[in-house]
């Protein structure tokens, strides 16, 4: 009888493992590469990347009831409630491609929006991996790039360059600097970073849910690190 109660229990938690959803924080400085690695774990693990920016963006675009009053906000100059964010958030979440997990991208951004989701995250295993790169080669990194005005791809005109001058080598599009990747813009950001998005990195360690990748790295080696924390959880 016990034996078949252990067994039963056994399969119920591994039932329970593999319906969980996996949700993938990802945390760093911008310019640390959570785009680019954001595509990238959702190829090799066919879970879902979202992005609250191009969330919002895509909800106004189409106009949802969500997206329309997002709308009212930024007209008059305000930014978005929280609280409208997290409901799309979570109407998106919602969708078949996110029940296997997903990856959320420069989101939470500060403690009340960390708390919030967590406690709305309470039954999935949710993962943050902070991508740790010194200021300066964030500065480096961001003054040095060149953007493809047709397919997005960026370069560096120190550690990644085009085969040929300010020409995509994917699509043969013009390359250009963005006008806010200056110096000062760049170490401005760095600092709100510092004051509104780092405390996480403690919040994240308190939950026992925070890993640290090395993102100096080249790409391929920070994915591989990402992916064995991943596997390994
Ligand atoms: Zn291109």
């Amino acid at each position: 009888m016990f034996k078949k109660i252990l067994i039963f229990l056994v399969m119920f938690m591994a039932t329970l493992q593999a319906t969980q959803t996996q949700v993938v924080i990802l945390l760093g400085p911008p310019g640390a590469g959570k785009g680019s690695q954001a595509s990238l774990i959702k190829e090799k693990m066919e879970i879902a990347h979202i992005s609250t920016g191009d969330l919002l963006r895509e909800n106004i675009k189409q106009g949802t009831t969500l997206g329309q009053k997002a709308k009212t906000y930024m007209d008059a100059g305000h930014l978005v409630p929280d609280e409208l964010i997290f409901d799309m958030l979570f109407a998106r979440v919602a969708q078949p491609d996110c029940q296997k997990g997903y990856i959320l991208d420069g989101f939470p951004r500060n403690i009340p929006q960390a708390e919030a989701l967590q406690k709305r995250l309470a039954d999935a295993q949710v993962t943050a991996i902070s991508l740790s790169i010194p200021d300066a080669e964030i500065v480096d990194r961001i003054t040095n790039r060149q953007i493809c005005k047709s397919c997005q791809t960026p370069y560096n005109l120190v550690h990644s360059r085009p085969k040929k001058e300010g020409i995509c080598d994917k699509c043969g599009g013009t390359l250009y600097q963005r006008s806010d990747d200056t110096k000062e813009v760049v170490e401005e950001r760095l600092k709100v970073y510092h004051e509104q998005t780092a405390p996480l990195i403690s919040f994240y360690t308190n939950q026992k849910a925070l890993h640290t990748v090395d993102s100096t790295a080249p790409k391929e080696a920070v994915l591989q690190q990402i992916l064995s924390v991943l596997g390994r959880r």
